[in-house]
């Protein structure tokens, strides 16, 4: 598969190999990086990509969330557009951020006030520097398997470079030892923060008890609860929380919420929030040149001027359905491969047993997921080179119908490697 891929490429090999000169790996962002180089991506339109080499793709990756609205959404682009007409460099307070905040609470109710960021990563440094000054402790409970950014990784197999804190890591939807995580340094912990998904570990839903769990023994032993919502805050009109029914102390937010832009959000409780207002003596200090820029700001109130409850309410049912219809074919197949994931996130496993945390995620077939992937990208689907899957809002039934018919010709195909 990978000599097809290399003899299918030659343009994007060139690129990376030009690209390494300058930059290691060719690139600035380590997820991208796959053998044995990766596509360079030319152009994007709706649920489409061409890649250098001229050949067309579904996009079913949909920039790891962020691309929800497909490429080049009339509307945003309208909101960008306004925006550079109006100067983008205003270096003050402006017309659009205070709107914007209003839209990102108003949509999140846990969310009593909100800070705005560039980054996901950069909004969860801010929520356990917040949750480390609020209690006045050092340890962070995080989950193995979890990615918060590209400094809060906890991925297998990864040397983290995580930004200094007292890490305490514990096994995702493992009740009992999470528990004896919480007698052992309950009194020590600033914060438990935790994705209610892992999205980068592979699509693994938090099981109720566990989040339920956490949010009981934070409340009980003083740590903030910081829910990580910068993938998960697209499967319900209030995000993953307010369909799960658990009020995080602080949640963090990113990708589509920016329109595409580049965008993090930090928010929630009033009195941790206000910890941030200039006028007290003891203020925190939050600054960053482009937090409030306002491409950003007007692409982000367009964006969720789009998504109304019933289209993201929508786009989860079309996701549910795919997965459903997925699995079925791997159960009609009798191959060990499962799509896990909720609403319009998903991700493929080439394992028989469920996957419940981040190891479970990382034991699949490893050179069955690489053949997948290179399977889907000769059948015209793009995907994560890890197995991730989004469906954004161009991605409709049709575009569905078209994956199906890839994974199905992709298991006749492979039958024999899979059984
Ligand atoms: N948290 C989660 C759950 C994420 O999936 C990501 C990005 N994949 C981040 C944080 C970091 O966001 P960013 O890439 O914008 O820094």
């Amino acid at each position: 598969a990978r000599k097809a891929y290399t003899d299918a490429n030659p343009l994007s090999r060139a690129r990376y190999e030009a690209a390494c000169a300058v930059m290691p790996g060719g690139n600035t962002r380590t997820v991208l990086f796959f053998e044995p180089f990766p596509l360079c991506i030319a152009r994007g339109e709706g649920c489409r990509l061409w890649d250098a080499d001229g050949h067309e793709y579904l996009d079913f990756l949909g920039e790891f969330t962020a691309g929800l609205f497909g490429h080049s959404h009339p509307a945003i682009a309208r909101a960008v557009k306004d925006a550079l007409d109006n100067g983008i460099l205003l270096s003050g307070h402006n017309m659009v951020e205070a709107r914007f905040a209003a839209a990102v609470c108003a949509r999140f109710p846990s969310l009593e006030a909100v800070r705005f960021t560039n980054s996901g990563t950069e909004a969860n440094v801010l929520a356990l520097a917040t949750a480390k000054v609020a209690t006045g402790r050092s340890k962070v409970l995080v989950f193995d398997g979890a990615y918060h950014g590209s400094v809060l990784s906890f991925a297998r197999g990864v040397l983290p470079i995580n930004v200094p804190h007292a890490w305490v890591v514990g096994t995702y939807n493992d009740v009992a030892g999470t528990e004896a995580l919480f007698d052992a340094h309950g009194d020590e912990l600033a914060a438990v923060l935790v994705e209610p998904m892992l999205g980068s570990g592979g699509c693994v839903p938090a099981e109720r008890a566990f989040l339920e769990m956490l949010r009981a023994r934070t409340q009980r032993c003083g740590a903030l609860l910081v829910l990580d919502e910068v993938m998960t805050s697209r499967l319900a009109p209030g995000g993953l929380q307010s369909e799960l029914g658990i009020r995080p102390d602080l949640t963090t937010l990113g990708k589509y919420i920016g329109g595409g832009m580049s965008f993090g959000a930090f928010g929630g409780r009033r009195e941790l929030m206000d910890r941030y207002d200039p006028r007290r003596t003891d203020a925190l200090p939050h600054a960053g040149t482009f937090n409030n820029n306002v491409l950003t700001m007007n692409a982000g109130l367009a964006a969720l001027e789009l998504l109304t409850p019933e289209t993201v309410r929508e786009l989860s049912a079309r996701g549910d359905a795919l997965r459903t219809r997925l699995n079925r074919l791997c159960t009609e197949a009798s191959v060990p491969m499962l799509f896990t994931g909720l609403g319009s996130l998903l991700t493929v496993h080439f394992t028989a047993r469920p996957v419940r945390c981040g190891a479970d995620a990382a034991s699949g077939n490893a050179e069955l997921k690489e053949l997948f992937f290179f399977d889907m990208l000769t059948r015209g689907i793009y995907l994560a080179r890890r197995g991730m899957m989004t469906l954004s809002l161009p991605n409709g039934n049709a575009e569905c119908d078209a994956l199906l018919v890839a994974v199905a010709s992709f298991l006749e195909e492979r039958r024999s490697l899979l059984l």
